[in-house]
């Protein structure tokens, strides 16, 4: 996800780089159209600000934006502010 607060569809958001195009986003879709970073696919409610509360995939808890694992989409810090 670019991490944008605009109306767009962010479930299927396609953009290559964040919103205010300072980077390229950290993550891709794959050829299942799921977020992933390199090979690993990213968990989908870890970016919501619900967050996810499975242990069984923490691999795939990375920020679809900046790919740190620390934070979701909804808490990164270069999010745009709401
Ligand atoms: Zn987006
Ligand atoms: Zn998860
Ligand atoms: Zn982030």
């Amino acid at each position: 996800m670019c991490l944008g607060r605009d109306q767009h569809d962010v479930g299927h958001c396609n953009r290559a780089r964040l919103w205010d195009d300072s980077r390229a986003t950290r993550c891709t879709r794959n050829a299942r159209d799921r977020l992933a970073v390199g090979d690993t696919e990213i968990c989908l409610a870890w970016q919501l600000p619900n967050g996810c509360q499975s242990t069984n995939h923490l691999e795939r808890h990375a920020c679809s934006g900046c790919g740190d694992t620390s934070h979701g989409a909804n808490g990164c810090p270069l999010a745009q502010e709401a």
